[in-house]
């Protein structure tokens, strides 16, 4: 998985309808996931908090604006000064101000989808490798599921979560699928060799936005910058430049950063209705896509929406 592990709930900038409600309740969740599974042993965490700085006069009004009515509905929203972020300075981009949202969070994808993978297996959950390649109705209530190695498996309940694979497989049932790539890069940033390693506490509280990109340090003293979002499958490398550069306001330390890997992944995106596509297709089959730049944090309440389908029939 390409995402960051960036939770944004609280700072949504809708207080109600659909999404909203998803997001609190994915927030809600992670928490509970992450205590089951840390008392489970696996060595994963929830970094809480997030700061999103304000790199315009419109940008710190909206800002403003959304802190006031997050703290009227009780939520633990506050704005930081730009003098507060001088104790931050030369570390972040240049900023008029932000928005701290202490119950937002960050966590590692890797880990957690590993530690839910070992859970699952631990519970009986038989995991096939192969990916599947066309969905068909028997027409008995089954639905047949073509794997890539010829083989193929029958099931009742049928979920189509298979990311940029969603659309060849809702194709093979004649289905129309209105979903568009977003190609998203990141990059892991080290230290250059002469450069004095940057510290990101006391001082740097969190994972941090800036202009839309996401700068989230690293328990080891690395940092991932991200994502790009690139229409299409193709990623361009001007594209890379301009958010590795921070739309040309990057701090010294930045641009002087050494690379130490780059990745990328598509994120699908719905044409003419609002992300997530959660819908129950026909009886038994059932979509969950669409996630686009939030499939991370809504994972836990996609899977709640999921599991309730399917006990309802
Ligand atoms: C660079 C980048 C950064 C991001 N950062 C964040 C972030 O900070 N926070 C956040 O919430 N979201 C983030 N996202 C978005 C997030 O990654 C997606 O929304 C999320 O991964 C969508 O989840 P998904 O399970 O639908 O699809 P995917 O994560 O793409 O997973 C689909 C799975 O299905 C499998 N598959 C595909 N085809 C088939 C097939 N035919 N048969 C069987 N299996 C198949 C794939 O191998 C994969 O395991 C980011 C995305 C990118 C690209």
């Amino acid at each position: 998985m390409a995402a960051l592990g960036v939770l944004m709930a609280q700072v949504f900038h809708r207080a109600s309808g659909r999404s909203w409600r998803l997001r609190q309740r994915s927030l809600a969740l992670w928490e509970q996931w992450i205590a089951q599974l840390q008392a489970q042993g696996h060595p994963v965490e929830l970094r809480r908090g997030l700061l999103l700085l304000a790199s315009s006069p419109e940008e710190l009004q909206r800002q403003q604006l959304l802190v006031r009515e997050r703290q009227a509905m009780g939520l633990p929203l506050e704005l930081w000064p730009a003098e507060r972020l001088t104790t931050l300075q030369p570390l972040l981009p240049p900023a008029l101000g932000a928005l701290w949202s202490p119950a937002d969070a960050q966590l590692d994808p890797q880990p957690v989808l590993q530690a839910l993978r070992v859970e699952l297996e631990r519970l009986g959950t038989q995991l096939h490798r192969e990916a599947a390649t066309a969905l068909q109705a028997q027409g008995d209530g089954q639905w047949r599921v073509h794997l890539r190695d010829g083989s193929d498996l029958s099931s009742p309940v049928v979920v189509i979560c298979a990311g940029a694979g969603t659309p060849t497989l809702l194709r093979s049932l004649g289905m129309a699928a209105p979903l568009e790539p977003v190609l998203g890069q990141a990059l892991e940033l080290g230290h250059a060799p002469r450069q004095p390693a940057w510290s990101w506490s006391p001082n740097w509280p969190a994972a941090a936005v800036w202009q839309g990109i996401n700068l989230v340090p690293r328990p080891d003293g690395r940092l991932w910058l991200g994502a790009t979002l690139e229409p299409g499958h193709q990623a361009g490398a001007a594209a890379l430049e301009t958010m590795a550069s921070l739309n040309g306001q990057a701090p010294g330390w930045l641009q002087q950063s050494q690379r130490l890997r780059q990745w990328q992944g598509l994120r699908l995106r719905p044409q003419g209705r609002p992300a997530p596509w959660l819908e129950q297709l026909a009886p038994g089959l059932l979509l969950a896509a669409g996630h686009y730049r939030n499939g991370l944090l809504l994972a836990p309440a996609t899977a709640e929406w999921i599991s309730a389908q399917v006990e309802t029939g």
